[in-house]
């Protein structure tokens, strides 16, 4: 029934090769583009994607997988679950960006990870009264469109496992996968109609099923497949899975009606799995041996040696990246910076789709007819393997030699600080950043383009840190930031200034919706040139008698947050960049500073898929903290910030890391974190957010009242400080300043 192809990839960014979509999204809510001109800067985004992926000769090619904002959103509006609270909203369009973002009246839905990238979707909102129905008409344009341009299109939807794994409950706490009847003869009507409508295969993403699975959710995917595979009337269809191992779900998949899986054989162990389903040997094994989710160049004789051990136990094969091409920026053109040898190590989207049809002509003509790309590679990888910038023997040397991340006990601790600082009870502080005005960005980019020297640039920035320390003295708060105006960003200001990174021009990826970042490449051995922040912060602390916290974000966030390297364990460069930390915070205690702040919000992000792996996870990610925390003497305050109030499986972490002072984010979930973490004795200070920073609502000096009275149910005034949720650099000035000012008051008025 099928014909089977042998090159694709899972699906392809969406942005814009110069973030276009983002640039015509953002200019239809300020209301300066209408939905014509809109739609057809999408148009001309899909098509151009399109026809270079045939062009590169791709033989099948992802449809559906564009999105005004995010493609599981689409999938709830492909079957009609937007929330009530939306469904008034005048046009489609919309109604959908009001869910995507909420407006004046209605809330957005809530955003959270795509498994463990940096993607974020919006997490469906199902509730007892959710009548699902379907609505295809966008998957039916976009296959309507690309056929007419005869491109042998594949549409791509999410699977109704995943999707109903990856909503949330409301109103009603049954699990949603007992909605999965309700949704399945939705899913058999939508591949009906694709049929009609000409498609020979449909993609059908099942990532949830890389995740620790019950039984019961196996189950479930295996009576989904069973069903949709008996559909009479259907393109053959192509089971997604990726970002990691089917485990046992992959017989079970295995045996249904369906007639292709995609394997994501980046992961270590898929390639010994699959041979062991002799189910598979039916299948069209669409084989993910080009890293869809990081930049480096593919080791082409290794994935020509896992595409001929799958050989003999799949049925057909095609070659394809691991998942889509999402994750990774659209092409090395025009990365003008990135001269060779790095560059001649790396692969962005474009690069990646050659290497796949590269892959999968030496499957059809043989080796010989790819000789001189296999070369190319080949040569390229032995300079990345013998480059003197992945083998720093000072560094590996220090490492070697042993690290001591002890410090004195945390009572003994406290007291020296308790003698240097002399702070009031309820001590007042702010997590870091002020608001980045057009000041500021403006003199970042003037010293970018030469328009304004070094000196001018440095002075222009003390003077925005004198501001924010004389604006925190007239607030009264007592441990003082200098407010981060020269950091473009937490992660990339280090990343630029330590050697083993790499920054791109234009290298954006979609984090959410119309928001892209950049992340830094991590290609070396990681060693700090020069002090990062000393001068900023020396600056800030000559201005007042206040302790000035020194700022610096940690190993874990600064990895998570960037592309890294794979041909290491992550846990070796996390304790290089620790060391890096380590010499900075030294550097910034001899300076004078006598608290040091370093932030590992993102420290749940690299929480692994699979349960087997987190404790090795956690204890590297602990150490590399303490790596960074334990080279300064007693009393030296230790700070750390986390970015949510959910902890689950990292809350022993938590108490691990031994940070003097913990601030965390606790407003909207109401101080919870703080019996959490006295659930597993956690005796050290604590800062839970007393207000969301996420909104630009001034608290009133009752509300923040309330949320310390509720936080001194569950901590000792002893232990407690007093800060906002997160850093403030998104806020408004005034509204920074008012919502401050009650929180230094209500802080003095429980004292
Ligand atoms: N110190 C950083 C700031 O205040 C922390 C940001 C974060 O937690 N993401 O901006
Ligand atoms: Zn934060």
């Amino acid at each position: 029934m099928s014909i089977e192809f042998t090159a694709t990839v899972l699906g392809s960014a969406r942005i814009g090769p110069n973030r276009e979509l983002k640039k015509a999204v953002e200019s239809y809510w300020a209301g300066t583009l209408d939905a014509a001109a809109l739609e057809s800067v999408a148009r001309t985004l899909r098509e151009n994607t399109w026809r270079e992926l045939v062009a590169a000769g791709l033989d099948s090619v992802p449809v559906n997988t564009f999105s005004y904002y995010d493609h599981v959103l689409d999938t709830a509006v492909m079957l009609g679950a937007l929330p009530e609270r939306v469904q008034g909203i005048g046009s489609e369009l919309d109604r959908y960006f009001a869910a995507a973002r909420g407006n004046e009246t209605v809330a957005p839905l809530e955003m959270t990870k795509w498994f463990d990238t940096n993607y974020h979707y919006l997490v469906p909102e199902i509730s007892p009264a959710t009548t699902f129905s379907l609505h295809p008409e966008k998957v039916l344009a976009e296959l309507e469109e690309a056929r007419a341009l005869d491109v042998p299109a594949r549409p791509v939807v999410v699977g109704p496992v995943t999707f109903l794994l990856l909503s949330k409950a409301v109103g009603g706490s049954a699990p949603l996968l007992d909605r999965l009847d309700e949704i399945l003869p939705l899913y058999a009507e939508l591949l009906t109609t694709l049929a009609d409508a000409g498609a020979e295969w449909v993609q059908i993403d099942e990532p949830a099923l890389v995740a620790d699975r019950t039984q019961s959710e196996i189950d479930c995917a295996k009576r989904a497949y069973d069903f949709l595979s008996a559909v009479s009337t259907r393109p053959a269809i192509l089971l997604a899975s990726y970002f990691g191992d089917l485990g046992a779900a992959l017989p079970v998949l295995a045996s249904t009606g369906i007639e292709g899986l995609s394997i994501d054989l980046t992961v270590p162990g898929t390639v010994e799995h699959v041979a062991v389903v002799p189910a598979l040997a039916s299948k069209h094994i669409v084989a993910g041996v080009v890293d869809g989710r990081n930049i480096w160049r593919t080791d082409l004789d290794r994935a020509l040696a896992t595409l001929a051990s799958l050989m003999g136990s799949a049925g057909t094969l095609a070659v394809s990246s691991s998942c889509s091409l999402l994750h990774v920026p659209y092409t090395l053109d025009g990365e003008t910076d990135i001269v060779d040898p790095l560059r001649s190590w790396l692969a962005f989207g474009a690069e990646k789709v050659a290497e796949v049809t590269v892959l999968a002509r030496a499957l059809r003509d043989g080796t010989e007819s790819v000789s001189s790309e296999l070369d190319q590679a080949r040569a390229a990888l032995e300079s990345r393997r013998t480059d003197p910038r992945l083998h720093d023997a000072a560094i590996r040397a220090r490492l070697e030699a042993g690290v001591s991340v002890d410090r004195t006990p945390a009572e003994e601790r406290r007291r020296a600080q308790a003698v240097r600082l002399d702070l009031p009870s309820l001590p007042t502080t702010t997590i870091g950043s002020y608001p980045q005005t057009t000041q500021i960005r403006l003199a970042r980019a003037a010293l970018r383009t030469g328009q304004i020297d070094e000196t001018e640039y440095v002075s222009r920035m003390q003077s925005e840190i004198a501001d924010v320390v004389a604006l925190q003295e007239k607030i009264g708060l007592d441990v003082l930031v200098h407010g981060e105006p020269e950091r473009n960003d937490m992660v990339q200001y280090f990343a630029e200034q330590l050697s083993g990174f790499a920054a791109t021009s234009n290298g954006w990826v979609q984090s959410y919706g119309s928001r892209c970042v950049r992340p830094p490449i991590l290609y070396g051995d990681v060693s700090r040139p020069k002090p990062m922040t000393v001068n900023w912060s020396e600056y800030a602390q000559s201005l007042t008698g206040k302790p000035v916290k020194g700022m610096l974000t940690g190993p874990v966030t600064i990895l998570a947050w960037s592309f890294v390297r794979d041909d290491r364990p992550l846990a070796e460069s996390a304790a290089q960049i620790a060391l890096a930390i380590r010499d900075e915070t030294i550097d910034l205690e001899e300076a004078g500073i006598r608290i040091v702040q370093v932030d590992e919000p993102a420290l749940r992000e690299l929480l692994p898929l699979r349960s087997k792996d987190t404790a090795a996870y956690l204890e590297w990610a602990v150490r590399s903290f303490k790596i960074s925390t334990s080279g300064v003497s007693d009393d030296t305050q230790i700070h750390t910030h986390l970015c949510y109030s959910e902890f689950g499986e990292i809350i022993d972490a938590i108490v691990d890391l031994d940070a003097d002072v913990t601030s965390i984010e606790a407003a909207r979930s109401h101080m919870e974190v703080l019996d959490d973490l006295n659930s597993v004795g956690f005796d050290l200070g604590v800062g839970p957010g007393v207000y969301d920073i996420h909104s630009p609502r001034v608290p009133s000096v009752d509300e923040i009242t309330e949320s310390l009275r509720a936080a001194l149910k569950a901590v000792p005034a002893e232990r407690l400080w007093v800060n906002p949720d997160c850093g403030l650099k998104t806020r408004g000035a005034a509204e920074v300043e008012r919502s401050l000012r009650n929180m230094v008051q209500a802080a003095a008025a429980l004292r």
